[in-house]
């Protein structure tokens, strides 16, 4: 247990730390598998596994093994020079995503801000639009990170104020709205940017078939279509992607959060090669991107997502658990909505702040997610009776707010 209680450690970071946060007051000191302790030795499950970063559980023992081995030889050379641990990471993603190149880097931002380069430049290029005037089009409510460019299509009014000016070139049309995409495209269009379930919007399911509708839409425009799957990938949503729920495969991929299994900021754009081959040596960089602790740990992170099924853990406990989720009779539940292990309550007549600061002190650890939305998104290697646990925490909880 660390020497002072939880006030100490609150009291200090508020006094230096900047403020763009507002964290649950628990105050963190270890964790492993599911569960984490505080300072003061009180054990919480963790129903928020750092926005779905550590869907393998947190100090997984084969990534620690991987890190130890790889920490000892080599760990960062720049791109300045090849390394024999690259290729393997970025082969194991194409294959497991059906796309035939990669791009290696660390935060997801990172990787939408090369999405967004790539689809421009093949725009140019391939498609022939006039210089300066390729559009990208995304969905309203749309989460994708927080550089200057990615806020500047963003529509949130808190993400965006007074950090103009902002980026050109983007178009917001409704999510879930495949007639709103076919209408807005113009022969300047060259990406369709979406996220197949938007997650920091509240975890917004799209109706059944929009998927597949904006494939034939954007095939048949010759606009390219990226998914943001740095939250939804890797497993969250019940498939390993969750553009396998309607069998389709887009065109460019973005993933991050997972990929670096708890340990490392790791992402990647990846898209094909008539893509990537247009970014060529000058185009873009990365000191850190991909470098070999990242590597291997990437690497090891998409292993135990195939190796102990947790996609397939992710559809059934899911399931369950929305199942259960939506047997709970109380007037404060307004919807309860998600897929796989990613799951928000919508909450009326109290803040969501105000559930997630009952659950802490039941010992469950979540975020809200806007005013209104509980979000359940615990590491996919979570038990059944650990979510029974859970389910009589939240139970409770409602019951008691609503006295
Ligand atoms: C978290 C997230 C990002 C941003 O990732 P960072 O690593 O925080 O830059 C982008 N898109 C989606 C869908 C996300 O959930």
């Amino acid at each position: 247990m660390s020497k002072y209680v939880s006030s100490v450690y609150r009291d200090r970071e508020a006094r230096v730390c900047a403020p763009y946060y507002k964290p649950i007051p628990a105050v963190i000191e270890r964790a492993e598998g599911v569960w984490m302790w505080d300072v003061e030795g009180k054990k919480y499950l963790d129903m928020m596994s750092a926005y779905s970063a550590v869907s393998q559980g947190h100090l997984h023992p084969r990534i620690i093994k991987v890190i130890e081995e790889q920490m000892r030889v080599l760990t960062l050379t720049s791109r300045a020079f090849h390394t024999d641990k690259l290729g393997a990471f970025l082969q194991k993603m194409c294959d497991i995503s059906g796309m035939e190149m990669a791009a290696p880097l660390n935060t997801g931002a990172e990787a939408v801000e090369l999405a967004i380069k790539a689809a421009r430049r093949w725009g140019y290029h391939t498609k022939g639009i006039k210089h300066n005037e390729a559009e990208i089009i995304v969905a309203n409510n749309n989460f994708h990170g927080r550089t200057t460019t990615i806020i500047s299509f963003s529509t949130e009014r808190e993400y965006r104020y007074q950090f103009g000016p902002f980026t050109p070139g983007f178009k917001a049309i409704p999510f879930g709205d495949a007639d709103a995409l076919e209408a807005v495209i113009t022969p300047n269009t060259c990406a369709f940017l979406v996220e197949p379930i938007q997650g920091e919007a509240g975890i917004i399911v799209p109706p059944e078939g929009w998927l597949k509708r904006v494939r034939e839409i954007c095939t048949k425009n010759n606009v390219l279509l990226i998914l943001d799957e740095i939250q939804s990938g890797l497993g969250r949503t019940g498939k390993c992607f969750a553009f396998q729920h309607e069998g389709i495969e887009p065109d460019g991929l973005i993933l991050g959060k997972a990929l670096g299994g708890g340990f490392l900021p790791v992402s990647a754009f990846l898209s094909s090669r008539e893509v990537m081959e247009l970014m060529g040596p000058g185009s873009h960089g990365s000191t850190f991107g991909g470098n070999p602790l990242a590597a291997v740990v990437g690497l090891e992170a998409i292993n135990i997502v195939l190796d102990e099924k947790l996609a397939e853990r992710s559809a059934t406990e899911g399931a369950y658990f929305l199942e259960k989720l939506r047997a709970i009779d109380s007037p404060l539940i307004k919807e309860v909505r998600g897929r796989g292990l990613w799951i928000g309550m919508e909450i009326q007549h109290v803040t969501a702040r105000a559930v997630c600061e009952r659950l802490m002190e039941k010992g469950l650890l979540s975020k809200e997610t806007h005013e209104t939305v509980v979000r359940f998104a615990p590491p996919l290697v979570i038990e059944r009776k650990e979510l029974d646990w859970a389910l009589e925490q939240v139970e409770t909880t409602l019951k008691e707010l609503e006295g």
